[in-house]
């Protein structure tokens, strides 16, 4: 039997419907792990306000595409003590200041000359104790991570090497609340996850997440950022796109397996169950732009140029 070793997953925010670059997303995640041996788990990343019955939702609709999943799905809120374990032994080394910044502070921050967009400019970094303690009268501190690098390069299947910004980013916000760069590292290396797929809107975050890695000692994932779903305005996808749901799809008469060869297509995959499009999986054959959406692709005339090819 082939040995098994590694995990790669799914991590969903429940805060709605899961569309179709999500779901297109999750077939890949599911078909990279399985395609090379590996576990594949489900992680609902919480953190963020969840919407009633939205993870019981996602995970039937997951399942029905046809993915499974080796261990229980796990909730991040369920694991907060794991998150504030690694801010302290970040503390402990000396590697987090605490950050009074608003938004708007830092927005404005970013108008000034020389400013990277969506990088932190540091201005929290070099506060004096005194000056600390009159800002924590005014609001509770975020704490960021005080960077040694600005910079990280990181290989990822698709994109082969990117280089990305590491700035001080944030590992806890301002409520408290571990932030996301920092419980994905610390969830991936708990869950054993040595393969991260997931959308192409990611890529820039990944060096962060990279290099937080290093610090608290654990390896960093393989990565693949897969190509995102755009509506035919070019923008990322959403309501305003139409039916883009399996729920809308499903309303308007068109069955999961539909949708799912739908998906496939898009990705030059033959339809059918998910095992065995494995067998004829190939990432180096995936295409690399991103899916527009097009209304079309669900009329009946769109729906027939997929079962031909079946
Ligand atoms: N929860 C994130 C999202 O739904 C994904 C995070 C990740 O895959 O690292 O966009």
């Amino acid at each position: 039997m082939e040995t098994i070793s590694g995990a790669g997953r799914f991590a969903p925010s429940p805060s709605g419907e899961l569309h179709l670059g999500n779901l297109r997303t999750a077939i890949l995640a599911w078909l990279f792990a399985r395609s090379t041996g590996r576990q594949f788990l489900l992680r609902i990343e919480d953190l963020d306000t969840a919407r009633a019955g939205a993870e019981e939702a996602q995970i039937r609709e997951l399942s029905d595409l046809g993915l499974d999943w080796d261990l229980p799905p796990i909730r991040q809120s369920e694991h907060l003590p794991r998150y504030e374990a690694s801010i302290a032994s970040l503390v402990e080394a000396g590697l987090l200041y605490e950050c009074f910044c608003t938004r708007r502070d830092i927005a404005e921050a970013a108008t000034a000359p020389h400013a990277l967009p969506g990088v932190y400019p540091g201005t929290c970094r070099n506060l004096t104790e005194s000056q600390r303690e009159l800002r924590r009268r005014e609001r509770p501190p975020a704490l960021r991570l005080r960077a040694g690098v600005e910079a990280l390069t990181i290989q990822d299947r698709l994109h082969g090497e990117y280089t990305g910004p590491v700035d001080d980013f944030v590992v806890r916000r301002n409520d408290g609340v571990p932030a996301y760069n920092l419980a994905v590292v610390v969830d991936d290396a708990a869950q054993g996850i040595d393969q991260v797929v997931r959308g192409g809107d990611l890529l820039s975050s990944a060096p962060r997440q990279a290099y937080l890695a290093g610090l608290l000692g654990v390896p960093a994932p393989l990565y693949a950022h897969v190509p995102l779903a755009l509506g035919k305005d070019g923008r990322r996808l959403a309501k305003r796109d139409g039916s883009v749901t399996l729920e809308a799809l499903g309303a308007e008469g068109l069955p999961v397996e539909a949708v799912r060869a739908i998906i496939l297509k898009s990705m030059d995959l033959p339809a059918g169950p998910l095992s065995a499009v494995l067998e004829v999986f190939d990432p180096d054959l995936l295409p690399r732009d991103p899916w527009i959406v097009e209304p079309s692709l669900f009329s009946p005339t769109g729906m027939r140029s997929v079962t031909r090819n079946r």
